[in-house]
C-alpha cells in the first residue's frame, strides 16, 4: 500500500493496484461529484420546531444517473454518506446497471417521530435537494430507516416540484408505481449468491447452518429465502436481543412473533444470545445484516464461521478483513452481496420510464440471472488473479468505472 487512504478506502487501492491505476485518476476516481449537507427544520406535533441534518453525496456517474438509498438513523454523517455513496458506484457496477453511485440521509431516530413528523421531515428534505435529484441524474431508495411510505411521500413532493414523475425514486409502495419483490429483493439476492458460492464449491446450501446479524428488511427475507432453500438459521440478533436453536429457528413463526413484538427478543421457540454469542456461533455462515463497523479487530478473532456473507453496507473493517483471510474465512463482500435491491430499484425504473408491469415470478427470474452472473464474473477475477471475493468485486466494479470514464473523456 503506497498511497495514503482512509479506512474506507484500503479496500479500493487493493483493487486499484491490481488494476495498476495512477495515482491522479484514483483522485478522480474517489472524490465525490457533488456533496450536499443541508438543515431541514420540521414542526413537531408539540408545536416545538426541531432541526436535522441532511445529506445527498453523488459520487460518480461515468456509467450513469447516480443511484442509492436514504437513510434516516441517528449515527447518519457525513463521513457515513461519504463511504456509502462511494460502495453505491463499485456495486452499481458490480452487476451491472447502467447507474452511478449516491446515497443520503438525515441524522434521526425515526422510531422517535410520528407518521406525521416523518412524513413532514420527508418533504421538507426533498424541497431542499430536489434540484439535484431526478429520473436522469440521481435517484434515491429505501435504506436503513426508510420505507416504501417514505418513498411515496418523496415522489409525491417531488411531483409538485417537477410534475408527475414515477422514475424519481425506487422501492415505492405497489399501488403507487412501486415493483413486485423489491422489498424481499435484498435479502432474496443475499441468498442467490450465498448458494451460488456453494455451487462453486461443489456444495450445497440446503443443510448448512446461518448465523443472521439484523432482522429488518433485509434480514428477515434473507431468513425467509434461506429457510425455504432449506438452509438451518440457527442464531439471530437484533437491536433488541437474540435467539438461538441449535436444531433450527422456525422462521416464519418467527417473522409473525418477530413483527408483533417488535424484534426476535423473547422467542418462545429457542433461548436468548447475545450478539457477541451469534459472531462466535459454530456455524457454517455468518450473514451480517444490520449497521456497519460489526466485525472488527475485536470481534472477528471470535467468528468461527468458514463463510462470510455481508448483507449489511460496510459491515467488515479492514482490520478485521486481513484477519478473516488469515483464518482462511471466504467473505463475500457487500457490493456483490447486497446488490439485489438496488438491481431491483433498476427494474422498477424502468417499468416506470416504459409505463409497463412486471409480475413477480419475471422479477425473480430476472434477479436471479443478474445476480448468478455478477457472482460468477466475480469468482472468476477471484480463480485468475488468486485474490479474494472482496478485491475481485472490486476489481470488477472499479475497472468498470475506470473505462467508462477513461472512453468519456473530459468536456
Ligand atoms: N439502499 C440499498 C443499497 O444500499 C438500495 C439502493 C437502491 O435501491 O438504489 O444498496
Amino acid at each position: 500500500m503506497t498511497h495514503a487512504a482512509s479506512k474506507s478506502e484500503l479496500f479500493f487501492h487493493q483493487a486499484a493496484d491490481h488494476l495498476g491505476l495512477s495515482a491522479r485518476f484514483r483522485v478522480l476516481l474517489l472524490a465525490p461529484e457533488r456533496d450536499v449537507k443541508v438543515q431541514v427544520a420540521i414542526r413537531l406535533d408539540n408545536g416545538e420546531i426541531e432541526t436535522f441534518i441532511g445529506y445527498r453525496v453523488q459520487h460518480d456517474n461515468a456509467r450513469g444517473p447516480m443511484k442509492g438509498g436514504l437513510r434516516f438513523h441517528p449515527q447518519v454523517d457525513e463521513d457515513e454518506v461519504r463511504t456509502l455513496a462511494q460502495l453505491m458506484t463499485w456495486k452499481t457496477a458490480v452487476v451491472d446497471l447502467p447507474y452511478g453511485g449516491a446515497k443520503g440521509g438525515i441524522a434521526v431516530d425515526p422510531r422517535s417521530l410520528s407518521k406525521g413528523e416523518l412524513e413532514r421531515l420527508t418533504r421538507k428534505f426533498v424541497d431542499q435537494i430536489h434540484e439535484m435529484v431526478g429520473p436522469d441524474s440521481d435517484i434515491p431508495a429505501p435504506d436503513m430507516g426508510t420505507n416504501s411510505q417514505v418513498m411515496a411521500w418523496f415522489m409525491n413532493q417531488y411531483q409538485t416540484h417537477h410534475g408527475f414523475q414515477p422514475a424519481c425514486v425506487t422501492g415505492k409502495p405497489l399501488e403507487l408505481h412501486g415493483c413486485e419483490g423489491r422489498e424481499e429483493a435484498t435479502g432474496r439476492g443475499v441468498v442467490i449468491v450465498t448458494d451460488r458460492l456453494m455451487h462453486h464449491l461443489g456444495q450445497k446450501l440446503a443443510g448448512k447452518t446461518v448465523a443472521l446479524q439484523g432482522f429488518g428488511n433485509v434480514g428477515s427475507f434473507c431468513g425467509k429465502v434461506l429457510h425455504e432453500r432449506g438452509a438451518r438459521v440457527v442464531a439471530i440478533t437484533d437491536h433488541r436481543g437474540g435467539v438461538k436453536n441449535a436444531n433450527g429457528l422456525d422462521i416464519p413463526t418467527l417473522l409473525t412473533y418477530a413483527q408483533k413484538n417488535d424484534g426476535v427478543a423473547g422467542f418462545p421457540g429457542g433461548d436468548p444470545m447475545t450478539n457477541a454469542e451469534l459472531f462466535a456461533s459454530p456455524v457454517d455462515i455468518l450473514i451480517p445484516a444490520a449497521l456497519g463497523g460489526q466485525l472488527t479487530a475485536e470481534t472477528a478473532p471470535s467468528v468461527r464461521a468458514k463463510y462470510i456473507v455481508e448483507a449489511a453496507n460496510d459491515p467488515t473493517t479492514p482490520e478485521a478483513d486481513e484477519i478473516f483471510l488469515k483464518k482462511g474465512i471466504t467473505v463475500v463482500p457487500d457490493i456483490l452481496a447486497n446488490a439485489g435491491g438496488v438491481t431491483v430499484s433498476y427494474f422498477e425504473w424502468v417499468q416506470n420510464r416504459s409505463v409497463v408491469h412486471w409480475p413477480l415470478e419475471e422479477i425473480r427470474g430476472r434477479l436471479e440471472t443478474r445476480m448468478s452472473t455478477a457472482f460468477d464474473a466475480v469468482w472468476q477475477i477471484a480463480q485468475d488473479r488468486k485474490v479474494p471475493l472482496r478485491t475481485a468485486a472490486y476489481i470488477l466494479g472499479i475497472g468498470r468505472v475506470a473505462r467508462a470514464t477513461e472512453l468519456a473523456g473530459v468536456s
